[in-house]
């Protein structure tokens, strides 16, 4: 750390990363060089025909080659398997396999709400800054090929969710109203109002990514979203179909909350989806949520290890 970028160290062994923030800009990153070693070079085809490659998120493998929680054990909801990430970049990363199977033809809201609920169940009481993620398909980021989210904690939010909470409580401060309240005054009933009333989805009017959808929740922290779980899992089943009706079958999704451990001042959990339209399906993209739906990059390399690849 000096004045103009900050480095902060997380983790320990294979498991070490790096937070690190550019101070003029508030831009941030996470630098994980042990991800490099994830065994990901064999592209992993959607079709499956790369049943070859061992997986170890398959049922025969899953219970003995994933990592436990420190009491042993791993949630299983449903189908559902949650278990620590083998490669994190964040102070709690967790895994959940949403299907025994790769690539499914479809992916029912059950499923999904089984799956959401094996992320809080691994993130409540953890006090930190969480967000459940997905990427679907290689050409979303995604290093495996059975649909499977990833939940994160962290004591200090991404910098897309520090925006987010930040610009929400000035919002708050200022109009004294809370942002969601406004936002579905407005946007209730209009062209971008795609279905729900409990739990609006909507089509955000300054998408982030391709065909962005937007869900607007009425609680703030991971501990409140057990009881949301099942509705929110329909209306991502229906954004999901509307993507493949509109021909994407990649998607990213990141569902943004607050800290537990911070006072209601006017934040609310929202949940984003984006479609990815990269043509080439068969390979691994290198962006993925964190990059797309985060804005916050994830890097394998240090920077202090570049002037070694010069010639
Ligand atoms: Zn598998």
């Amino acid at each position: 750390m000096n004045a103009l970028f900050q480095v902060e160290e997380c983790g320990s062994g294979e498991k070490r990363f790096q937070y690190r923030r550019d101070l003029l800009t508030n831009l941030q990153c996470r630098i994980a060089p042990d991800r490099g070693n994830r065994k990901i070079a064999v592209p992993r085809r959607p079709d499956g025909s790369a049943d070859e490659v061992p997986c170890v998120f398959c049922p025969e493998r899953i219970l003995s080659e994933t990592p436990v929680f420190s009491d042993g054990s791993r949630i299983v909801v449903g189908e559902s398997i949650t278990f620590p990430n083998m490669y994190p970049f964040a102070r709690t990363h967790v895994v959940t396999v949403i299907t025994e199977a790769h690539d499914p033809a479809t992916i029912a809201a059950g499923r999904i709400a089984d799956a959401l609920r094996g992320q809080v169940a691994a993130l409540s009481g953890d006090g930190g800054y969480v967000s459940c993620n997905w990427n679907h398909l290689p050409s979303a980021g995604a290093s495996m090929l059975h649909p499977h989210m990833q939940g994160m904690a962290d004591a200090a939010p991404t910098f897309h969710a520090s925006i987010a909470i930040n610009r929400s409580e000035a919002f708050c401060r200022r109009s004294g109203r809370i942002y969601r309240t406004s936002l579905l005054e407005e946007e209730m009933g209009g062209p971008r109002h795609l279905f729900g009333d409990e739990l609006p989805f909507f089509a955000h009017a300054v998408p982030l990514g391709e065909k962005e959808v937007r869900a607007y929740l009425p609680v703030r922290c991971a501990d409140e979203l057990e009881p949301w779980c099942g509705l929110l899992a329909e209306g991502i089943e229906r954004v999901i179909s509307l993507y493949r009706q509109a021909g994407h079958y990649a998607f990213n999704m990141s569902l943004f909350c607050d800290a537990a451990r911070r006072p209601d001042r006017g934040f609310r959990a929202f949940c984003s989806l984006i479609a990815r339209i990269n043509p080439g399906a068969t390979a691994m993209g290198d962006s993925a949520f964190m990059e797309r739906m985060h804005l916050e990059p994830i890097v394998l390399t240090l920077p202090e290890d570049l002037a070694g690849y010069l010639p």
